[in-house]
């Protein structure tokens, strides 16, 4: 850290560890920094061993003190953790009057116990609030006198009045005989009051002076098109620095990071690392990112949360697939084909919920191979029958502890580094959560599981990698460093300085009086001209940057930079080498591969798909061989209720039923019974949907269900009255044909014979379908053409029957001499010969190992086709570049 003039406070407080004095710091980070320099300097002054340095941060100093009152055996109130305060403030809020208008109580709580701080740092009195205050401080102060009424009852006391209740003794304590603070932006008046008791006790007290001497003689300030290439800018400009092994610390500054966490992360491995994309790359970081994530983004905790979420009662369809697809379960490996392909299974049944009492069974009946997971499904619900009854905190942890372990939770696989991390950070939560049941308040298992998952929402958490060589770090976590090397990113005219953002419990006027951060924009100004002074005194050429763009906003730099030396982005040192992005981008030009034929399907070969190869086929002949030959099918997503196919086969099955019983036209013009016949179809058609599916539907939907057959129905049959006479032919058993050397299975919803013995073949259509979709050479929906190639008799008409309810019609084509409303005359016997060409060759192409990558109708073919990133079709600009065409 040596070299620079501005490094105006590093020798001051080494001076200051030297002489065994304690140093007091404003943040971890710096208390972090300061230990490493210091014993880099007992090495370079030959040392090899030292007495370890007393560098804390200052709330870890007034505990430490805290703690000498404790061992005195003075009576003292019980110090409340953190999660303990804010479980103490939601109760309290929650049992104030008013409390269920509160749309979010948690974070009522949040801020209150916020205010109640700020209130106490800058000694506002709660009198002096409900007097200036509106009905939010109003509110406040009373949350605040149940809150204080409660630690006083109880024997609590809470960090905010912590340093207070030190002072009261402080004369009584070991003090050190000197102190030195650094790195604090403000002392609000609880601590310049400590602070002064400490220099009345004796102690020297000592402020580092926050002023740098002045900025670094060689700042520059560079625009950029974007925030992105800014960015990428940085990144490039530290590896330079690596690559040509300048000495000393980098830093980079990024305004805003916690919000940009993930893209910051992504650019500097990019760049910086791009060898970590590669499995199994353990060098160490070259990098450390000072923003975490919250620690319920870790997959180990998002996996334990999930499965704390699982209830014996009804689970969501997708949290069930989750713990099918949970690695961090026992036999998570060993059974990973078997438990996905239940997953698959259970998509496939379609249930939206789905009771989690029944999996064990479901394992067994459906999930060949998956006997461990049937085993702890078992263990889980032993456990959750014993943790049934609301319970405190405590006792939750606990059981939570026994739900996890039933599942052999977090797996038998190693982990890895970060995973052990996340585990150390879940065991730190749980203890936390524990200690939350100080108020023996019991709670629901719903209900603690979401305090759990709240918490692990809001609990940031960083693996660490602090010791490498470039630091990117947050405006405010870069307070009181230095560095050799420093770019400041971000810093534009519609972000910094930054908006006002005061309490909303504690009144403007009273938080403008005593200056209180964020309180006013003219006190932002005040404290980003501090910040910004700082960070150009912080190296000797530091870079800052902006971007001139953002989205649709152009941008500036901000006016408090505005009088830095400008440079353009050229004259920044950058590293000039291919990031890993571009490295992957440019490899592709080696893996160009034309390989658009499979191996031509054997003579005996059996296909599996029916009339759906020739749709498939002709829709795109990689679809047809992707879905059909490899396998690759969309997984399906169960919604709430029946989706349209399931209603779609209800609406097959009634007319089925009611035809099976009516058989002719004369009987549906003649009996008096059909409203009868309408109802038992509708039954039938439900029944048989339920044994199919293997369980009954809820009784509100069947109903509901059943109501809209009956009616649909009795309106279609509406529609078939006004024809001449017809039989309805009994359907066929099921048979076999073979078009194109492909064999598939022929299901005709009907086949209507006249009274000239010709017949019509009819499928029923709940979707909007028209003849149109019959032809060309690539037919849309070829299954109706199919049949009338291979139906053998002589045909009079081959017709959808759309029946939607508002829409119900006959369309399709019938033979010159047929008369049928909406339905358009040809010459049948010529339509189908035309047609059994057409089909002959796709299915031949099929057979062939045709494959390529040609949807017919460009993108409207593709829209709705899961295999977009198998196929790649977007890297494909000619087969991706269809006209959008018009939907039917
Ligand atoms: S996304 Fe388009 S090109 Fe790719 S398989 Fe589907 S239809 Fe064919």
């Amino acid at each position: 850290m040596g070299g620079f003039e501005g490094l105006w406070m590093l020798k001051q407080l080494l001076g200051a560890l030297e002489r065994g004095e304690t140093v007091i710091t404003a943040t971890r980070r710096l208390a972090r920094t300061l230990g490493r320099e210091y014993a880099s300097a007992q090495q370079a002054a030959g040392r090899g061993a030292w007495e370890s340095p007393r560098i804390v941060t200052w709330p870890e100093w007034v505990e430490e003190l805290w703690g000498q009152r404790l061992l005195a055996g003075s009576d003292a109130p019980v110090v409340l953790g953190g999660w303990q305060e804010q479980a103490l403030w939601e109760r309290v809020v929650r049992a104030s009057a008013g409390a269920d208008g509160l749309l979010e109580p948690h974070g009522t709580a949040e801020t209150a116990r916020e205010a109640w701080r700020l209130a106490h740092e800058w000694r506002l009195d709660m009198a002096a609030i409900r007097r200036a205050g509106n009905e939010d401080a109003r509110a406040f102060a009373g949350w605040a006198g149940r809150f204080a009424a409660l630690c006083r009852e109880e024997g609590w006391l809470d960090r905010a009045r912590l340093a207070d209740e030190v002072k009261k003794g402080i004369g009584r304590l070991r003090l050190p005989a000197a102190v030195l603070l650094a790195g604090f932006d403000d002392y609000p008046p609880q601590q310049l009051d400590f602070l002064s008791a400490l220099a009345a006790s004796g102690c020297t007290v000592t402020r580092t002076a926050v002023e740098p001497a002045g900025p670094g003689a060689g700042a520059v300030l560079v625009p950029f098109p974007d925030p992105d290439r800014e960015l990428e800018a940085a990144a490039r400009w530290a590896r330079a620095l690596l690559e040509r092994g300048a000495a000393g610390r980098i830093g980079v500054v990024v305004h805003g990071l916690a919000g940009r966490r993930d893209r910051v992360e992504r650019v500097f491995r990019g760049v910086l690392e791009p060898a970590a994309l590669i499995e199994g790359d353990a060098r160490p970081s070259s990098f450390n990112l000072s923003a975490g994530r919250p620690l319920s983004s870790w997959p180990l905790v998002r996996s334990a949360l999930a499965l704390l979420g699982l209830t014996p009662g009804d689970n969501a369809w997708s949290d069930i697939s989750g713990l099918l697809r949970n690695p961090y379960l026992e036999g998570a490996d060993r059974e990973q084909g078997a438990r996905a392909a239940l997953d698959r299974r259970l998509r496939r049944r379609g249930d939206f919920l789905i009771a989690g009492s029944s999996l064990p069974a479901l394992c067994r009946r459906e999930g060949a191979g998956c006997a461990v997971l049937e085993r702890l499904l078992r263990k889980w619900l032993e456990a959750c029958g014993a943790s049934a009854s609301p319970r405190t905190a405590d006792e939750w942890s606990r059981a939570f502890s026994s739900l996890l372990e039933a599942f052999g939770w977090p797996g038998e696989r190693p982990l890895d580094s970060l995973e052990f991390q996340a585990l150390d950070a879940w065991s730190g939560l749980l203890s936390d959560f524990a200690s939350t049941g100080l108020t023996g308040e019991a709670m629901a298992r719903g209900e603690a599981v979401a305090m759990l998952g709240r918490m692990a929402g809001s609990l940031m958490f960083q693996p660490e990698t602090e010791g490498a060589p470039v630091q990117v770090l947050g405006l405010l976590e870069a307070s009181g460093l230095s560095f050799e090397h420093l770019w400041v990113a971000g810093l534009h005219d519609g972000s910094w300085p930054g908006p006002a953002n005061p309490n909303p419990f504690l009144p403007i006027g009273l938080q403008k009086e005593k200056g209180m951060p964020r309180c006013s924009p003219e006190r932002e100004l005040e404290f980003a001209v501090r910040i910004t002074r700082r960070l150009l005194g912080s190296a000797a050429d530091p870079v800052f940057s902006h971007p001139l763009r953002e989205g649709d906003r152009e941008l500036g730099p901000s006016p408090l930079v505005a009088g830095v030396r400008r440079a353009a982005p050229e004259e920044i040192e950058r590293w000039a080498g291919p990031s890993a992005e571009e490295v992957i981008r440019a490899s592709r030009v080696i893996e160009t591969l034309v390989d658009e034929t499979a191996p031509p399907l054997g003579e005996q070969a059996r296909q599996r798909g029916g009339t759906r190869v020739f749709q498939l086929q002709s829709a795109c002949p990689f679809r047809a061989f992707a879905e059909l030959r490899l396998g690759a099918e969309k997984l399906e997503s169960p919604l709430p209720g029946l989706d349209p196919a399931a209603r779609g086969t209800l609406v097959h099955a009634v007319l089925e039923e009611t035809w099976r019983e009516l058989k002719t036209h004369a009987a549906l013009c003649s009996r008096p019974d059909i409203d009868e016949v309408v109802a038992r179809s509708a039954d039938g058609a439900i029944g048989r949907f339920e044994h199919e599916r293997g369980h009954p539907l809820p009784a509100r939907f069947a109903a509901l269900e059943r109501q809209r057959l009956r009616r649909l129905a009795a309106d279609w049959l509406e529609v078939d009255r006004e024809r001449e006479s017809f039989e309805v032919i009994e359907p066929e058993e099921e048979k076999y044909a073979e078009t194109g050397g492909v064999r598939f299975r022929v299901k005709i919803d009907r086949v209507d014979r006249l009274a000239d013995g010709r017949e019509m073949i009819v499928d029923y259509k709940t979707g909007i379908t028209t003849p149109r979709s019959w032809e060309s050479d690539r037919p849309e929906e070829p299954q109706l053409p199919l049949y009338g190639t291979i139906h053998g008799k002589p045909l009079a008409g081959v017709l959808y029957a759309r029946v939607r309810a508002g829409d119900l019609r006959f369309i399709g084509l019938v033979d010159d001499d047929v008369t049928l409303p909406g339905c358009e005359r040809v010459d049948l016997g010529a339509k189908v010969e035309r047609w059994r060409a057409v089909l002959a060759r796709i299915g031949g192409e099929f057979r062939e190992g045709r494959a390529e990558v040609d949807p017919r109708d460009g993108d409207r073919t593709c829209r709705y086709c899961p295999l977009g990133t198998l196929c790649r079709v977007s890297e494909c600009p000619v087969a991706g570049a269809g006209d959008e065409g018009e939907e039917d």
